[in-house]
């Protein structure tokens, strides 16, 4: 059964509990920020930070509101960016995960091009650099924990469960809650479906996300698009099978040292 997560944004009290958490369980190092007028921190995801706290004021009948918006994978329903992996490093698990496998992936970023939310992030400043996102602790789902970040959150943010349950909860508070909601799952349809949902209070394009993406699958225009230029495309499996033997080539040496 796929697991799947409900980010109700009414909750959230913006107190990054959850980003040091999921720093903690994936042993993510930090990479140093300077003040910018905006507490969100780091201001955006990077290959250190799987998940951040985005900090917007607003103002709502002549009051100001403060939202505070948790940012990771959305693990589609049908990633556009495994869609897009020639090797298969990425996939879509049974249990929800869009997984990455390390060993197979060739270096050629053609996941960070096609994911619709700017997602995955390149290690570009290591020597063996990797892509990285959030993982929806897909470890500890398989050992039948909750993710890190569902499980430290004070303010009970995220609802997780198996999708069905998780979207019936989504419909119910905003049904059961009159001029509470605005009337809209985000992930209900976008890109296809995704794994984790938003409800808020606020409209969702004042809250920066991506309103143009359509509910068809992804994959399904990306290789619409890509079957009509092959010619691109083994221009990329030969520069990635480079790259691969090249990161071999320097993981070898690093062994051998
Ligand atoms: S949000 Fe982006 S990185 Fe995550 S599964 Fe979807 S396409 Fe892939
Ligand atoms: S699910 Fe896990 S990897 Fe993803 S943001 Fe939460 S703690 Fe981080
Ligand atoms: S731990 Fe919960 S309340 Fe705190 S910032 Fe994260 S989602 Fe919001």
């Amino acid at each position: 059964m796929a697991k799947s997560v409900l980010v109700d944004l009414t909750r959230c009290i913006g107190c990054r509990g959850c980003q040091i958490a999921c720093k903690e369980w994936n042993e993510r190092s930090v990479k140093k920020t300077e003040m910018y007028g905006n507490f969100t921190n780091p201001p955006e995801l990077n290959s250190e930070c799987f998940t951040h706290i985005r900090y917007i004021e607003q103002e709502k009948d002549g009051m100001p509101v403060w939202s505070f918006v948790k940012d990771q994978c959305l693990h589609c329903k049908n990633p556009a960016c495994a869609s897009v992996c020639p090797v298969e490093a990425l996939k879509k698990t049974e249990n929800g995960p869009v997984t990455y496998n390390f060993s197979r992936c060739i270096g050629c970023r053609y996941c960070l091009l096609a994911c619709p939310f700017y997602i995955p992030k390149y290690e570009w400043e290591k020597t063996v650099p990797w892509v990285r996102k959030c993982t929806f602790c897909s470890d500890r789902i398989a050992a039948d924990m909750t993710p890190a970040c569902i499980k430290v959150c004070p303010s009970n943010t995220m609802f997780y469960g198996e999708y069905e349950d998780v979207l019936k909860e989504a419909e119910n508070r905003i049904t059961g809650n009159p001029g509470k909601y605005v009337k809209h799952i985000y992930g209900k349809d976008e890109a296809g479906g995704t794994s984790w949902l938003y409800i808020s209070a606020m409209p969702f394009e004042s809250l920066g996300f991506n309103m143009d993406i359509p509910a068809q699958k992804l994959p399904d225009l990306t290789w619409s698009y890509i079957s009509k230029i092959p010619a691109v495309i083994g221009v990329v499996l030969t520069a990635g099978a480079i790259s691969w033997v090249i990161t071999r080539r320097n993981k070898n040496m690093d062994k051998e040292e």
